[in-house]
């Protein structure tokens, strides 16, 4: 016993001395490594054009002056804006590139660019020779936050397209609607103003358009959602894949996986293996594209079935209307208190009819067939109505009901043989999701 203990202690003994040593040796090289860092720092060669063009400007400041964002000994770097109406020669011309070599540029450029498709409100960066002569070496434009054209005035004219690198994060946003905000109010206020209107987008059309009404959202119904968001140079350019959703709407949960069942598209499954798509979308109006108009406030849209034997949607004139399911139109012409009406058979079963068209979509006509989620005519205030709005009417073997308390058929659930890595993968959501707290 007493030889155990002994043993114990050398052993004890022994492991702090070596995990102190140890530390001190790692103190040692961490300092020498920062020393050479430094040292490092003050050697560094200002970037090259080509890296300026790749990268952008450098972070640092000290150099900047009046209309110059960047410069070292050979060149100075030039960020605008194109203005409206400012055509490519008006840019250049400040930078002593001839009406001539313009020429030459848009033959160069024809098959890569069209220089008159340049835009007002595009980014735009001239890299210029600091001689006297002052003469553009490169002249960048930004098709978008990740795309870039490169004029090369360096040696022969040339043109060339490049690609930002895309840097993906994830990101949680979890959050419950409260008495007089909606979900975009609610999404806005922990995302900020710039991420939100991609993701409501994303809910509303791609995931949940089968089985939430957006237009009916409530207070109390909550949300929470897993997914990337991509940056260039730090700055936030888009939504990347939404992996997983939880949305509670009137006390009732439906989750939402992205799971992949062929090469082409993902698609979004329920905890059982349910597919959310389904023959109806549960609303003939985009909700994201209504509701952003009304930015921080509550839309003033109704959505509810309403007596007279349908759903009433309150948008502005001209709003798309979609057909909730595909079918073929059967009517569309005046229809007395209706207005300009169209009515979609979508089998023996369901029929949907939408009324009140200011007009219908150029080529919709009795006999047309339409495909879930076309535009079929436009939000109008013709017949018996009082404003401009969607009347919405869903009929099962012809009698009216309420859209929202049918069992709507279904789409295919998911395949057998991916059930296992459909579970792998929803089970890893789900922790994620359940482990976030904020
Ligand atoms: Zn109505």
């Amino acid at each position: 016993m007493r030889k155990i203990f002994i043993f114990t202690l050398i052993a004890f003994v022994t492991s702090i001395l070596f995990i102190y040593c140890n530390s001190k040796e790692n103190d040692t090289t961490k300092l020498t490594s920062e020393k050479s860092h430094e040292s490092e720092k003050i050697k560094i060669a200002p970037p090259t054009i080509d890296e300026i063009i790749e990268n952008g400007v450098p972070n640092d400041s000290n150099k900047i002056k009046e209309g110059v964002s960047y410069e070292t000994d050979e060149f100075s770097v030039i960020e605008g804006v194109v203005n409206p109406g400012q055509a490519i020669s008006h840019i250049l011309g400040k930078y002593n590139i001839s009406n001539a070599d313009i020429y030459k540029l848009e033959q160069a450029s024809k098959d890569i660019f069209d220089l008159r498709n340049i835009q007002s409100g595009k980014r735009y960066t001239v890299i210029c020779s600091k001689d006297s002569n002052y003469i553009a070496q490169c002249f960048v434009y930004q098709k978008s936050k990740t795309q870039y054209v490169v004029f090369d005035f360096r040696d022969t004219i040339s043109v060339r397209e490049g690609e930002k690198e895309v840097i993906t994060k994830t990101n949680i946003v979890k959050g419950t609607i409260n008495q007089g905000g909606g979900l975009w109010y609610s999404i806005s206020k922990k995302l900020g103003e710039e991420k939100a209107p991609a993701l409501v987008d994303f809910l509303a059309n791609n995931i949940y358009a089968w089985s939430i009404d957006f237009f009916q959202i409530q207070a109390k119904d909550s949300f929470i959602v897993y997914f990337e968001e991509k940056y260039v140079e730090n700055e936030f350019v888009g939504i990347g894949k939404v992996y997983a959703a939880s949305f509670t709407h009137k006390g009732k949960i439906i989750n939402a996986f992205r799971f992949k069942e062929n090469e082409k598209y993902a698609d979004y499954f329920d905890e059982n293996g349910n597919n959310l798509r389904s023959a109806f979308l549960k609303s003939p109006i985009d909700f994201a594209r209504v509701s952003s108009g009304f930015g921080h406030r509550k839309h003033p849209i109704s959505g509810k079935w309403k007596k007279h034997n349908g759903v009433d949607y309150a948008a502005r004139t001209g709003t798309p209307i979609m057909s909730t399911a595909s079918g073929t139109v059967t009517f569309a012409a005046r229809k007395g208190g209706y207005g300009n009406c169209i009515i979609v058979k979508h089998n023996e079963k369901y029929t949907t009819l939408y009324a009140h068209l200011s007009k219908f979509k150029k080529g919709i006509s009795k006999g047309s067939y339409v495909k879930q989620g076309d535009v079929i005519g436009y939000v109008g205030s013709t017949g018996y109505s009082t404003g401009p709005h969607l009347h919405y009417e869903f009929m099962v073997h012809g009698k009216h009901v309420d859209p929202f308390k049918q069992e709507l058929p279904a789409s295919l659930p998911l395949k057998d043989e991916n059930t296992e890595e459909f579970n792998k993968l929803r089970n890893e959501y789900t922790e994620i999701l359940q482990n976030f707290v904020k």
